[in-house]
Protein backbone atom coordinates (compact mmCIF):
# COMPACT_ATOMS: atom_id res chain seq x y z
CA UNK A 1 0.00 0.00 0.00
CA UNK A 2 3.15 2.46 0.35
CA UNK A 3 2.95 5.66 -1.94
CA UNK A 4 -0.70 5.03 -2.83
CA UNK A 5 -3.36 6.61 -0.24
CA UNK A 6 -5.31 4.13 1.68
CA UNK A 7 -8.84 3.32 0.06
CA UNK A 8 -11.43 4.58 2.44
CA UNK A 9 -14.03 2.10 3.82
CA UNK A 10 -16.32 2.05 6.78
CA UNK A 11 -17.30 0.18 9.66
CA UNK A 12 -20.71 -0.49 11.98
CA UNK A 13 -19.80 1.05 14.83
CA UNK A 14 -22.24 1.91 17.95
CA UNK A 15 -21.53 5.83 19.34
CA UNK A 16 -22.72 7.67 21.80
CA UNK A 17 -23.28 11.08 20.61
CA UNK A 18 -25.12 12.79 23.48
CA UNK A 19 -25.84 11.25 27.12
CA UNK A 20 -28.66 8.75 26.93
CA UNK A 21 -27.70 8.47 23.02
CA UNK A 22 -26.52 5.66 21.20
CA UNK A 23 -26.61 5.13 17.08
CA UNK A 24 -25.31 2.48 15.05
CA UNK A 25 -23.30 4.60 12.78
CA UNK A 26 -21.29 3.65 9.56
CA UNK A 27 -17.50 5.52 10.19
CA UNK A 28 -14.28 4.72 8.70
CA UNK A 29 -12.57 1.40 9.10
CA UNK A 30 -9.21 3.09 10.86
CA UNK A 31 -6.06 1.95 9.47
CA UNK A 32 -2.84 1.46 11.97
CA UNK A 33 -0.10 3.78 11.91
CA UNK A 34 3.55 2.70 13.75
CA UNK A 35 3.24 1.00 17.00
CA UNK A 36 -0.81 0.62 16.41
CA UNK A 37 -2.74 -2.63 14.87
CA UNK A 38 -6.69 -3.30 14.12
CA UNK A 39 -8.60 -5.98 15.20
CA UNK A 40 -11.65 -7.34 13.95
CA UNK A 41 -13.77 -7.03 17.12
CA UNK A 42 -15.22 -10.86 18.05
CA UNK A 43 -16.77 -10.10 21.24
CA UNK A 44 -16.72 -7.10 23.53
CA UNK A 45 -19.02 -7.33 26.97
CA UNK A 46 -21.42 -5.48 28.17
CA UNK A 47 -20.13 -3.55 31.28
CA UNK A 48 -21.79 -1.75 34.55
CA UNK A 49 -19.51 1.00 33.52
CA UNK A 50 -21.46 1.22 29.76
CA UNK A 51 -24.48 1.52 31.34
CA UNK A 52 -23.31 4.88 33.62
CA UNK A 53 -21.75 6.17 30.93
CA UNK A 54 -24.76 6.43 29.12
CA UNK A 55 -26.87 7.65 31.84
CA UNK A 56 -24.37 10.70 32.36
CA UNK A 57 -22.91 9.06 35.61
CA UNK A 58 -19.41 8.26 34.11
CA UNK A 59 -17.43 10.89 32.25
CA UNK A 60 -16.64 10.56 29.20
CA UNK A 61 -15.93 11.90 25.99
CA UNK A 62 -18.00 12.14 23.21
CA UNK A 63 -19.06 10.96 20.54
CA UNK A 64 -17.09 8.17 21.69
CA UNK A 65 -17.46 4.09 20.46
CA UNK A 66 -17.87 2.36 24.23
CA UNK A 67 -16.86 -0.92 24.68
CA UNK A 68 -13.84 -1.74 27.11
CA UNK A 69 -14.07 -5.52 27.69
CA UNK A 70 -12.84 -7.18 24.33
CA UNK A 71 -11.19 -8.92 21.71
CA UNK A 72 -10.49 -9.69 18.33
CA UNK A 73 -8.59 -11.03 15.42
CA UNK A 74 -5.83 -9.19 14.06
CA UNK A 75 -6.77 -7.64 10.58
CA UNK A 76 -4.15 -5.01 10.07
CA UNK A 77 -0.35 -4.04 11.80
CA UNK A 78 1.42 -0.89 11.55
CA UNK A 79 4.99 -0.50 11.48
CA UNK A 80 7.39 -1.95 14.73
CA UNK A 81 4.00 -4.37 15.57
CA UNK A 82 4.94 -8.07 16.72
CA UNK A 83 1.31 -9.27 16.05
CA UNK A 84 0.52 -11.51 12.75
CA UNK A 85 -2.81 -10.82 10.69
CA UNK A 86 -4.66 -13.48 12.33
CA UNK A 87 -3.11 -13.63 15.48
CA UNK A 88 -6.01 -13.35 18.25
CA UNK A 89 -5.78 -10.89 20.72
CA UNK A 90 -7.67 -9.48 23.82
CA UNK A 91 -7.26 -6.28 24.75
CA UNK A 92 -6.32 -4.22 28.19
CA UNK A 93 -8.06 -1.28 27.38
CA UNK A 94 -6.21 0.85 30.08
CA UNK A 95 -3.26 2.97 28.71
CA UNK A 96 -1.23 4.06 31.04
CA UNK A 97 1.92 6.98 30.25
CA UNK A 98 4.36 5.07 31.64
CA UNK A 99 6.09 8.27 32.98
CA UNK A 100 3.92 10.07 35.16
CA UNK A 101 5.35 9.84 38.71
CA UNK A 102 2.50 6.71 39.76
CA UNK A 103 3.32 5.02 36.59
CA UNK A 104 7.88 4.96 37.35
CA UNK A 105 6.73 3.83 41.12
CA UNK A 106 4.97 1.22 39.78
CA UNK A 107 0.93 2.25 40.57
CA UNK A 108 -0.17 2.05 37.06
CA UNK A 109 -3.69 1.97 38.01
CA UNK A 110 -3.37 5.67 39.13
CA UNK A 111 -1.88 6.94 36.21
CA UNK A 112 -2.12 10.77 35.75
CA UNK A 113 -2.33 10.28 32.62
CA UNK A 114 -4.77 7.23 32.05
CA UNK A 115 -6.39 6.64 29.04
CA UNK A 116 -9.37 3.97 28.17
CA UNK A 117 -10.57 2.29 25.57
CA UNK A 118 -14.24 2.68 25.44
CA UNK A 119 -14.11 5.20 28.13
CA UNK A 120 -11.76 7.83 26.68
CA UNK A 121 -10.99 6.70 22.65
CA UNK A 122 -13.00 4.74 20.42
CA UNK A 123 -13.76 1.14 22.06
CA UNK A 124 -14.97 -2.54 21.67
CA UNK A 125 -18.77 -1.57 20.25
CA UNK A 126 -17.73 -1.69 16.03
CA UNK A 127 -16.72 -3.95 13.55
CA UNK A 128 -13.06 -3.08 13.73
CA UNK A 129 -11.10 -1.27 16.49
CA UNK A 130 -7.72 0.58 16.81
CA UNK A 131 -5.27 -0.07 19.54
CA UNK A 132 -1.66 0.50 20.57
CA UNK A 133 0.30 -2.33 20.65
CA UNK A 134 1.11 -2.31 23.93
CA UNK A 135 -2.86 -3.02 24.95
CA UNK A 136 -3.12 -6.55 23.11
CA UNK A 137 -2.27 -9.76 24.26
CA UNK A 138 -1.78 -13.02 22.77
CA UNK A 139 -4.49 -15.76 23.16
CA UNK A 140 -4.07 -18.46 21.42
CA UNK A 141 -6.07 -19.97 18.98
CA UNK A 142 -8.34 -22.67 20.88
CA UNK A 143 -9.81 -20.32 22.87
CA UNK A 144 -13.54 -19.59 22.13
CA UNK A 145 -14.04 -15.95 20.19
CA UNK A 146 -16.98 -15.21 22.93
CA UNK A 147 -14.35 -15.42 26.50
CA UNK A 148 -12.31 -13.10 25.14
CA UNK A 149 -15.15 -10.66 26.18
CA UNK A 150 -14.23 -11.96 29.52
CA UNK A 151 -10.72 -11.46 29.84
CA UNK A 152 -10.45 -8.14 31.36
CA UNK A 153 -13.09 -8.30 33.88
CA UNK A 154 -11.40 -11.30 34.57
CA UNK A 155 -7.83 -9.57 34.72
CA UNK A 156 -9.75 -7.10 37.55
CA UNK A 157 -10.81 -9.76 39.68
CA UNK A 158 -7.46 -10.96 38.86
CA UNK A 159 -5.82 -8.03 40.89
CA UNK A 160 -8.39 -7.99 43.70
CA UNK A 161 -7.28 -11.60 44.43
CA UNK A 162 -3.71 -10.10 44.21
CA UNK A 163 -4.60 -7.58 46.96
CA UNK A 164 -6.88 -10.00 48.93
CA UNK A 165 -3.34 -12.52 49.43
CA UNK A 166 -5.83 -15.14 49.74
CA UNK A 167 -4.21 -18.05 51.45
CA UNK A 168 -5.22 -21.89 51.23
CA UNK A 169 -8.36 -23.22 53.29
CA UNK A 170 -9.84 -19.74 54.50
CA UNK A 171 -13.21 -18.97 54.32
CA UNK A 172 -14.78 -16.85 51.91
CA UNK A 173 -17.57 -14.70 51.48
CA UNK A 174 -18.84 -12.74 47.91
CA UNK A 175 -21.26 -10.07 48.30
CA UNK A 176 -22.75 -10.17 44.63
CA UNK A 177 -23.55 -12.14 42.04
CA UNK A 178 -22.61 -10.45 38.65
CA UNK A 179 -20.09 -11.84 36.26
CA UNK A 180 -17.30 -10.41 38.24
CA UNK A 181 -18.96 -12.29 41.75
CA UNK A 182 -19.24 -15.21 39.63
CA UNK A 183 -15.47 -15.28 38.63
CA UNK A 184 -14.04 -14.53 42.29
CA UNK A 185 -16.28 -17.58 42.92
CA UNK A 186 -14.24 -19.44 40.70
CA UNK A 187 -10.57 -17.43 41.39
CA UNK A 188 -11.39 -18.61 45.57
CA UNK A 189 -11.57 -22.08 44.49
CA UNK A 190 -8.35 -22.45 42.40
CA UNK A 191 -7.12 -20.48 45.53
CA UNK A 192 -8.18 -23.70 47.81
CA UNK A 193 -10.66 -21.83 49.59
CA UNK A 194 -12.44 -24.21 52.40
CA UNK A 195 -15.96 -22.64 51.93
CA UNK A 196 -17.11 -20.04 49.58
CA UNK A 197 -20.56 -18.36 50.12
CA UNK A 198 -22.15 -16.22 47.31
CA UNK A 199 -24.64 -13.40 48.66
CA UNK A 200 -26.83 -12.43 46.29
CA UNK A 201 -30.86 -11.74 45.86
CA UNK A 202 -31.37 -13.50 42.25
CA UNK A 203 -32.12 -16.98 42.68
CA UNK A 204 -31.08 -17.86 38.97
CA UNK A 205 -27.77 -16.15 40.11
CA UNK A 206 -27.37 -18.59 42.79
CA UNK A 207 -28.06 -21.32 40.98
CA UNK A 208 -25.13 -20.29 38.07
CA UNK A 209 -22.56 -19.60 41.73
CA UNK A 210 -23.40 -23.57 42.52
CA UNK A 211 -22.45 -24.87 39.24
CA UNK A 212 -19.26 -22.53 39.62
CA UNK A 213 -17.85 -24.03 42.82
CA UNK A 214 -19.97 -21.94 45.79
CA UNK A 215 -20.49 -24.10 48.42
CA UNK A 216 -23.53 -22.54 49.30
CA UNK A 217 -25.04 -19.23 48.69
CA UNK A 218 -27.75 -16.76 50.49
CA UNK A 219 -30.83 -14.83 49.58
CA UNK A 220 -30.20 -11.57 51.21
CA UNK A 221 -33.65 -10.62 50.96
CA UNK A 222 -34.91 -13.18 53.20
CA UNK A 223 -32.09 -14.71 55.12
CA UNK A 224 -30.24 -12.67 57.50
CA UNK A 225 -26.92 -12.62 56.12
CA UNK A 226 -24.51 -11.03 59.25
CA UNK A 227 -26.74 -13.69 61.48
CA UNK A 228 -25.48 -16.62 59.12
CA UNK A 229 -22.15 -15.66 58.45
CA UNK A 230 -19.54 -15.20 61.32
CA UNK A 231 -15.88 -14.85 61.23
CA UNK A 232 -15.21 -14.97 57.23
CA UNK A 233 -11.42 -14.93 56.34
CA UNK A 234 -12.11 -12.82 53.15
CA UNK A 235 -14.89 -10.99 52.08
CA UNK A 236 -15.28 -9.88 47.99
CA UNK A 237 -17.76 -6.63 47.93
CA UNK A 238 -18.64 -7.33 44.04
CA UNK A 239 -22.10 -5.31 44.25
CA UNK A 240 -21.08 -1.90 44.43
CA UNK A 241 -23.67 -0.55 46.87
CA UNK A 242 -23.00 0.68 50.52
CA UNK A 243 -25.28 -2.38 51.87
CA UNK A 244 -22.79 -4.81 50.75
CA UNK A 245 -20.01 -3.20 51.83
CA UNK A 246 -21.74 -2.84 55.44
CA UNK A 247 -22.47 -6.90 55.21
CA UNK A 248 -19.09 -7.55 54.40
CA UNK A 249 -17.37 -5.60 57.25
CA UNK A 250 -19.81 -7.49 59.44
CA UNK A 251 -19.41 -10.77 58.74
CA UNK A 252 -15.31 -10.71 58.58
CA UNK A 253 -13.51 -11.56 61.38
CA UNK A 254 -10.90 -9.26 63.35
CA UNK A 255 -7.70 -9.12 61.00
CA UNK A 256 -9.60 -10.46 57.82
CA UNK A 257 -9.66 -8.82 54.62
CA UNK A 258 -12.61 -7.05 52.90
CA UNK A 259 -11.51 -6.27 49.25
CA UNK A 260 -14.07 -4.27 47.37
CA UNK A 261 -14.03 -4.83 44.26
CA UNK A 262 -17.34 -2.81 43.20
CA UNK A 263 -17.54 0.77 42.59
CA UNK A 264 -20.70 2.69 44.42
CA UNK A 265 -21.49 5.85 43.17
CA UNK A 266 -19.07 8.64 43.83
CA UNK A 267 -21.70 10.39 45.45
CA UNK A 268 -22.56 7.85 47.71
CA UNK A 269 -21.23 8.14 51.49
CA UNK A 270 -20.91 5.32 53.51
CA UNK A 271 -21.17 5.58 57.58
CA UNK A 272 -18.24 3.58 58.33
CA UNK A 273 -16.94 2.33 61.84
CA UNK A 274 -13.19 3.35 62.86
CA UNK A 275 -13.41 0.56 65.28
CA UNK A 276 -13.52 -2.27 62.65
CA UNK A 277 -10.41 -0.85 60.97
CA UNK A 278 -8.51 0.03 64.52
CA UNK A 279 -9.42 -2.24 67.18
CA UNK A 280 -10.66 -5.44 64.85
CA UNK A 281 -7.89 -4.38 62.34
CA UNK A 282 -9.96 -5.07 59.33
CA UNK A 283 -7.63 -4.63 56.15
CA UNK A 284 -10.22 -2.89 54.14
CA UNK A 285 -8.76 -2.76 50.10
CA UNK A 286 -10.62 -1.37 47.30
CA UNK A 287 -8.88 -2.79 43.95
CA UNK A 288 -8.97 -0.63 40.81
CA UNK A 289 -8.94 -2.18 37.19
CA UNK A 290 -6.46 -4.19 36.27
CA UNK A 291 -2.54 -3.56 37.08
CA UNK A 292 -0.01 -6.52 35.64
CA UNK A 293 -2.47 -8.85 35.19
CA UNK A 294 -4.18 -9.10 31.73
CA UNK A 295 -1.59 -11.86 30.63
CA UNK A 296 -3.05 -13.98 33.46
CA UNK A 297 -5.92 -13.62 32.45
CA UNK A 298 -5.50 -14.13 28.86
CA UNK A 299 -3.20 -17.46 30.27
CA UNK A 300 -6.10 -18.94 32.62
CA UNK A 301 -8.66 -18.49 30.40
CA UNK A 302 -6.55 -20.46 27.78
CA UNK A 303 -5.87 -23.19 30.17
CA UNK A 304 -9.71 -24.07 30.18
CA UNK A 305 -9.69 -23.87 33.94
CA UNK A 306 -13.02 -21.56 34.52
CA UNK A 307 -16.01 -22.40 33.29
CA UNK A 308 -17.04 -19.57 31.68
CA UNK A 309 -20.32 -20.23 29.79
CA UNK A 310 -22.88 -20.28 32.44
CA UNK A 311 -21.88 -16.42 32.91
CA UNK A 312 -22.54 -15.66 29.56
CA UNK A 313 -26.40 -15.14 29.18
CA UNK A 314 -26.65 -13.74 25.82
CA UNK A 315 -25.30 -12.18 22.68
CA UNK A 316 -26.19 -9.35 21.33
CA UNK A 317 -25.69 -7.79 17.66
CA UNK A 318 -24.21 -4.17 17.13
CA UNK A 319 -27.31 -3.36 15.50
CA UNK A 320 -29.31 -4.82 19.18
CA UNK A 321 -26.56 -2.70 21.35
CA UNK A 322 -28.69 0.77 21.86
CA UNK A 323 -31.70 -1.46 22.74
CA UNK A 324 -30.03 -3.60 24.81
CA UNK A 325 -28.27 -1.01 26.61
CA UNK A 326 -31.05 1.71 27.41
CA UNK A 327 -33.07 -1.54 29.07
CA UNK A 328 -32.30 -2.85 32.16
CA UNK A 329 -30.85 -6.49 32.38
CA UNK A 330 -33.01 -9.39 32.48
CA UNK A 331 -33.74 -11.09 35.70
CA UNK A 332 -31.21 -13.98 36.93
CA UNK A 333 -29.21 -12.54 33.59
CA UNK A 334 -25.48 -12.16 34.90
CA UNK A 335 -22.93 -11.13 31.26
CA UNK A 336 -24.38 -9.83 27.71
CA UNK A 337 -21.62 -9.97 25.04
CA UNK A 338 -21.77 -8.15 21.90
CA UNK A 339 -20.38 -9.56 19.10
CA UNK A 340 -19.00 -7.74 15.74
CA UNK A 341 -22.21 -8.50 13.38
ZN1 LIG B 1 -15.97 -3.15 32.75
ZN1 LIG C 1 1.34 7.50 34.08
Amino acid sequence: MKGTSPILTFMKAVLLTAVGKLEVKEIPTPTPGKDELVIKMLACGICGTDRHILKGEHPAKMPLVLGHEFGGEVTAIGEGVNFKVGDLVSVDPNIVCGTCDHCKAGRTAHCRNLEALGVTLNGGFAEYVLLPKTQAYLVPKNVNPLHLGLVEPLACCIRGMDLAEMKGGERVAVLGGGSMGMLVVQLAKLAGASEIVLITRQKARRDVAMLLGATSTIDPTTEDVTAILKDMDVSFEVAGVSETFHQACAITRSGGTVLVLGVAPNHEKVPFSVYDLVIRGLRIIGSYINPFTQARAAELIASGKLNLDPIISRTVSLEELPAVLAADPGQGDIKYIVTGD
